[in-house]
C-alpha cells in the first residue's frame, strides 16, 4: 500500500481565504491599500497593544525593533540559544552582541541565570516564546527594571499565547510575531512589529519604508530605510485567517490533545506542557537516558514511514557561523544541547486529523519500543 506522507505541517487555507486574496488582486491594488492597515488593527486588537507595524517577514520585524530602539554595537542582548537562528541575528544585523543564557525546563531562557550575565555593556533582553509558550514575563520585567533594561519580546511562535494578564506580543517594548506558513496564522511570508510606544511604532513604519516618515513624499527619505513592507495580498490572506483566529486555536489545541492522549504511559517521552492556549508545533523529547543518536535514527524511520519530522532547534550558537565567529563550542550551553540533542517535532497542524494523529504516535511508539543504543541488546 503507498501511504501518504503526513506533512510536519501545512496551511489551512478556506474559500474565504482565497476570495480575500482574489479581491485584492481584482482591485488593482496590490501594495499601499487599505488591507495592510485593515490587519494592522486587527493584530494590535487581538493582541492588546495600541501599535502594529506589518512587515515581509518575521525576521524583518525583529530587525526593526533592534535598530528602532537604537540597539547596536558594542552593546551586549541577553537572548536564547534555544530558537530559530533569526532571534539572534538580528542583534547581528546591527553588531550588537548577543550574550546567551541557557535555558530552564521550559524551553525558555532561565530567568534565574540573567543576572549574571548583564555586564555594562548590557543594554536590552531578547526573549523568545518558544514553541507557542511565553518566557516569564513577569521575572524578566522585574530583571528588565531594576537594571533599565529594554525588553525585545519574540513571540514569532506565540501568537494567541497568554502570559499572566497580558497576550504574547504584549510584553516587549517592542514584540514580533510572525507569518511563515508553518505558524499560527499565515501570509505567505510575513511578520509584524507590535509596541505600546507612538514613536516607536512611528520609527519601526519609517525603517520598514526605505526611511520615509508618514506625511513624507515618496521621495524623501529621512533615515537608512529597508523595504520590509507587507503586500494587500499578504494582509488580505492574514486579516481572514485573523477571522477564525480562535477556532484554529481551538483546533490545533484538540490536536495537541489527541497526541497527548495517544502517548499518555509511553515512559521514554517527555511531552509538551498541556497547559498551553497557542500551540506552534508539537515537540516531545526522549527520555535522558536516549541520546542524540537514537534521536537521529528514531527521525529516520517516521521519515521511512512517510512521517515528517524535525529536530527542533538545533542550538544557535552551535550555528557554524556562531561557532566561527564567537568561539562558541559544544558544551557551552549544556541544558541547550541537551534539549536539542532528543527533541522531535511531529506532524502538526490546523486540519490534522485525529487519525493522522494516531498513525504518527502508534508509529512512534512502535519505531521507540525497538531496543536503542541505552538498553541492552534482546538476548
Ligand atoms: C518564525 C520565527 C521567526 C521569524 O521567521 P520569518 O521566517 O522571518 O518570518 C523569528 N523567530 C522565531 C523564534 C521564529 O520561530
Amino acid at each position: 500500500m503507498a501511504s501518504v506522507v503526513i506533512p510536519l505541517a501545512k496551511p489551512e487555507i478556506t474559500e474565504a481565504d482565497e476570495l480575500a486574496v482574489l479581491q485584492v488582486l481584482q482591485s488593482g491594488i496590490l501594495s499601499g491599500g487599505p488591507v495592510v492597515p485593515a490587519f494592522e488593527e486587527a493584530m494590535a486588537h487581538y493582541c492588546g497593544v495600541p501599535y502594529a507595524v506589518a512587515m515581509n517577514s518575521g525576521t524583518s520585524a525583529l530587525h526593526c525593533a533592534v535598530k528602532a530602539l537604537g540597539i547596536a554595537a558594542p552593546q551586549e542582548v541577553i537572548t536564547t540559544p534555544f530558537s530559530f537562528i533569526a532571534s539572534a541575528n538580528c542583534l547581528l544585523m546591527e553588531q550588537a552582541v548577543p550574550v546567551f543564557v541557557d535555558i530552564d525546563s521550559t524551553y525558555n531562557i532561565d530567568c534565574d541565570q540573567i543576572d549574571a550575565a548583564i555586564t555594562r555593556h548590557t543594554t536590552a533582553i531578547l526573549a523568545v516564546d518558544v514553541f507557542g509558550r511565553c518566557a516569564d514575563w513577569t521575572a524578566i520585567t522585574t530583571l528588565a527594571d531594576r537594571h533599565g533594561l529594554t525588553m525585545v519580546e519574540d513571540a514569532c511562535e506565540a501568537l494567541g499565547a497568554q502570559h499572566g494578564e497580558r497576550k504574547a506580543g504584549a510584553w516587549g517594548d517592542i514584540s514580533c510575531v510572525a507569518f511563515y506558513p508553518n505558524k499560527q496564522i499565515t501570509t505567505g511570508e510575513g511578520g509584524m512589529l507590535l509596541t505600546s510606544d507612538e514613536a516607536l511604532a512611528h520609527t519601526a513604519r519609517s525603517l520598514s519604508n526605505q526611511g520615509r516618515d508618514e506625511d513624507d513624499d515618496w521621495f524623501t527619505h529621512r533615515r537608512l530605510g529597508y523595504n520590509y513592507r507587507m503586500t494587500e495580498m499578504q494582509a488580505a490572506l492574514g486579516l481572514s485567517q485573523c477571522r477564525r483566529i480562535d477556532d484554529i486555536f481551538r483546533r490545533r489545541a484538540q490536536v495537541a490533545a489527541w497526541y497527548q492522549e495517544c502517548f499518555a504511559g509511553c515512559d521514554w517521552l517527555h511531552l509538551p506542557a498541556p497547559d498551553q492556549r497557542s500551540w506552534f508545533v508539537y515537540v516531545v523529547r526522549l527520555c535522558d537516558e536516549m541520546t542524540g543518536e537514537d534521536r537521529d535514527r528514531i527521525m529516520k524511520a517516521l521519515r521511512a514511514e512517510q512521517i515528517e519530522c524535525r529536530a527542533y532547534f538545533t542550538p544557535i550558537h552551535l550555528q557554524p557561523f556562531y561557532r566561527h565567529e564567537f568561539g562558541y563550542k559544544p558544551g557551552d550551553f549544556p541544558i541547550t544541547e541537551h534539549v536539542a540533542d532528543r527533541t522531535i517535532a511531529l506532524p502538526f497542524f490546523t486540519t490534522m486529523t485525529q487519525q493522522q494523529v494516531r498513525c504518527v504516535a502508534e508509529t512512534l511508539q512502535r519505531i521507540g519500543a525497538r531496543p536503542m543504543s541505552h538498553s541492552a541488546p534482546h538476548p
